[in-house]
């Protein structure tokens, strides 16, 4: 199955990436890691990715289309895929698309995970990590013995800038107004399959394989 996973920074995105993956046997493709592995290869395609990294530009559309394409050819991806962070937008969306009609193949679905943002906030603001040693706690799920102690070094544990409510509350302004368009433009190719993200993570697993199944049937 060639899929592509969406949701919402904190929607538990990529703990979900690893059990669909291990479940489907696809790899698991995020774009993030490519980058970084074509960049250590020292490829073509990495050194030219470098140049607009550290020129502090973004990477053109055109050259992360490119770096897809050319890891969804290897042999790891006859079975299908599961990409991860790509495409983020329309145009890169019409590319893939493109690229996989001259391979003869096309996305079977589009998994979206949904969370409210107030569950997303909730979720990262209960958030801690230890000042020291960085093991990472949370209030409800993960909370350490002692209130704001670390249970590995007994230091001071603190809430990242990253998980405070206004940061978090900005960096999902930014994915929905990015991702609305995209998440239009694969409901109106009828690819789009939503899930409800705020469930145990298992359960949402299973949902998913459960009809992805079917739709795998129907085809
Ligand atoms: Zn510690």
């Amino acid at each position: 199955m060639k899929l592509i996973l969406l949701g919402p920074p904190g929607a538990g995105k990529g703990t979900q990436a690893v059990n669909l993956s291990r479940e489907l046997q696809i790899p698991h493709i995020s774009t993030g890691d490519i980058f970084r592995a074509n960049i250590r290869e020292g490829t073509a395609l990495g050194l030219r990715a470098k140049s607009y990294i550290d020129a502090g530009s973004l990477v053109p559309d055109e050259l992360t289309v490119t770096i897809v394409t050319d890891r969804i050819q290897r042999d790891d991806c006859k079975n299908g895929f599961l990409l991860d962070g790509f495409p983020r937008t329309i145009p890169q969306a019409e590319s893939l698309a493109a690229a996989l009609k001259s391979m003869n193949a096309r996305i079977d679905a589009v998994i979206n995970l949904e969370v409210p943002d107030d569950v997303i906030v909730r979720r990262m603001a209960g958030r801690r990590v230890c000042k020291n040693c960085n093991r990472s706690y949370h209030v409800k799920t993960i909370p350490p013995k002692q209130e704001g102690i670390c249970d590995s070094c007994g230091a001071e544990l603190i809430i990242r800038d990253d998980d405070r409510a206004e940061t978090v509350l900005e960096r999902l302004k930014t994915y929905n107004e990015k991702t609305a368009h995209l998440i239009g433009f694969y409901v109106k190719r009828g690819l789009l399959l939503n899930f409800d993200g705020t469930k145990e993570i298992p359960e949402t697993t299973r949902e998913i394989l459960e009809t992805i199944g079917k739709q795998d049937n129907n085809l």
